[in-house]
């Protein structure tokens, strides 16, 4: 069970007016849920809240029922990708998958095991003794993916993660991370500022405008019942 709620999800930064103005969500277990929405709408502050980077100004976030505000990052079972890849440079490839399993105390021969699956899985079996500067932009998002996959939590966040890489890697991308979601049964909650990802990747929608939700729903309705015309020009529908 991997299902998120958010109750009047709230948040302001200091002196700031709402930059999340009560987020009423649910996000089912094993879907492929899409954050869209301009620059500065909140995006990767919400986020960054499910994931416990941000402090929650008001309101509830629950994961499978309980309710997880107070949870620190590790505690959540969940991983993420960021939109810089957050790659250490001075690690190689195999230790910079790795690195998140030490603090979870996954042993010795499950690394191993985990490694050698998720490298094949992600195409990255001969790069393992590179440094993150010896490779394309193409395979460091890779090796940021795999660090997600190889922690094998259910929930997977993603902020923007294809929008460092030229077009047509980022359209062989969506197909290679709609597999892997689809393949792990993962529940994605994906953010980016590009419709036509949002489009065709996603089960469900949602798209943010300053800090409210404007509309949910599948890429179809979105498409052909927008909900105002933020929505219907956003989104590129004929309204
Ligand atoms: P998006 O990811 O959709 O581009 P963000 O979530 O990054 O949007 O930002 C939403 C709003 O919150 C913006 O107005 C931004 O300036 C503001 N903001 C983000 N982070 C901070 C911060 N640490 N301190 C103050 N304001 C912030
Ligand atoms: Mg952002």
């Amino acid at each position: 069970m991997s299902h998120i709620e958010m109750e009047n999800l709230k948040k302001t930064y200091d002196h700031q007016q709402n930059v999340l103005d009560g987020i009423n969500l649910e996000i089912s277990e094993g879907e492929f849920f899409v954050l869209v929405g301009p620059s500065g709408s909140g995006k990767s502050t919400l986020l960054r809240m499910i994931a416990g980077l941000e402090e929650i100004s008001g309101g509830l976030l629950k994961m499978n029922g309980n309710v997880v505000n107070h949870l620190r990052p590790k505690e959540r079972n969940l991983s993420m990708v960021f939109q810089n890849y957050a790659l250490y440079p001075h690690l190689t490839v195999e230790q910079n998958i790795l690195f998140g399993l030490h603090a979870r105390k996954v042993s010795k021969s499950e690394q191993k095991k985990r490694l050698m699956e998720t490298a094949e899985m992600m195409g990255l079996g001969d790069l393992l003794k590179r440094k993150p500067k010896q490779l394309s932009g193409g395979q460091r998002q890779r090796v940021a993916l795999a660090r997600a996959v190889v922690s094998q939590a259910p929930i997977c966040l993603m902020d923007e993660p294809l929008s460092n890489l030229d077009a047509k890697l980022r359209a062989h991308m969506r197909m290679e991370i709609k597999r892997l979601q689809q393949q792990l049964g993962l529940t994605l909650v994906y953010v980016t500022h590009d419709q036509v990802e949002a489009m065709t990747m996603g089960d469900r929608i949602m798209v943010l405008h300053d800090g409210e939700i404007q509309q949910v729903g599948d890429p179809i309705t979105l498409y052909n019942e927008p909900a105002n015309l933020f929505v219907a020009s956003f989104i590129g529908s004929p309204k």
